[in-house]
């Protein structure tokens, strides 16, 4: 008898190790970005994949089509989470951006460090994605680049506000000028590693004391995707 509960806490122990393995999870360690194949084949066989370097003696100029238009001036509550893979802000009534006559709605925007895209293999200390979705599913990134200097006001909120609600201006993380940026076609930096992203990274970086990358490495200090091949796609310049 007490064999057979032995044997059938032995298969049971088992099979939740199975479960456990089969359900296990992509991150920035174990199962960080080499092993991201595994959860999606996209993040291995993608050709059009991100972050990228920008090698800016390589850039061309933006194709007037893809101009970007902000509309992101909005004053709204939005809930601040850490995700498990960065401190994410959801706005209830984000901005927005225009591409080619299409808008984009803002979804959300959260952070990395290290940056992941780079400027002539330069790293920043933070990186913003705000993340943009269009009627047709189709995504669009406006990404800023954060290096130590002043304190942000907003990022001590978002900083001290995770898991609560806040009040937030998204325009208020985004560079004084915001007419000079980089364009190309990516993907997401996180599986499922989705293609056909469109990707604006503004030229002039923000600035973030240390007291708040110090605040930021407490939640991650390396939630960043190394840079993948270009594969023949060309940078636009504004
Ligand atoms: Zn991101």
């Amino acid at each position: 008898m007490f064999l057979m509960i032995k044997i059938t806490l032995a298969l049971l122990a088992s099979a939740t190790m199975m479960f456990a393995n089969s359900k296990a999870h992509w991150d920035y360690d174990k199962h960080g970005p080499a092993h991201w194949g595994e959860f999606s084949s996209t993040c291995k066989i993608g050709k059009s994949q991100s972050p990228i370097n920008v090698k800016t003696v390589d850039t061309v100029n933006l194709n007037s089509a893809n101009r970007l238009i902000l509309d992101e001036d909005r004053n709204t509550i939005a809930k601040v989470i850490d995700n498990g893979h960065s401190i994410k802000v959801t706005p209830e009534g984000g901005g927005k951006i225009i591409l080619n006559g299409v808008e984009y709605k803002l979804l959300q925007f959260h952070f990395h460090g290290l940056n992941e895209n780079t400027v002539n293999g330069v790293h920043y200390d933070l990186e913003m994605h705000m993340v943009h979705q269009n009627a047709d599913g189709k995504l669009a990134v406006v990404s800023v680049l954060y290096l130590e200097g002043e304190n942000n006001p907003l990022l001590d909120n978002i900083l001290g506000g995770v898991g609560r609600d806040i009040r937030v201006n998204p325009n208020d993380l985004l560079p004084d000028n915001t007419k000079r940026y980089y364009h190309w076609k990516g993907s997401l930096t996180t599986p499922p590693c989705s293609e056909d992203v469109e990707w604006y990274m503004m030229k002039e970086a923000q600035s973030a004391s240390t007291d708040q990358i110090e605040a930021f490495r407490k939640y991650y200090d390396d939630n960043y995707r190394p840079t993948q091949p270009l594969n023949g796609r060309k940078i636009e310049v504004r």
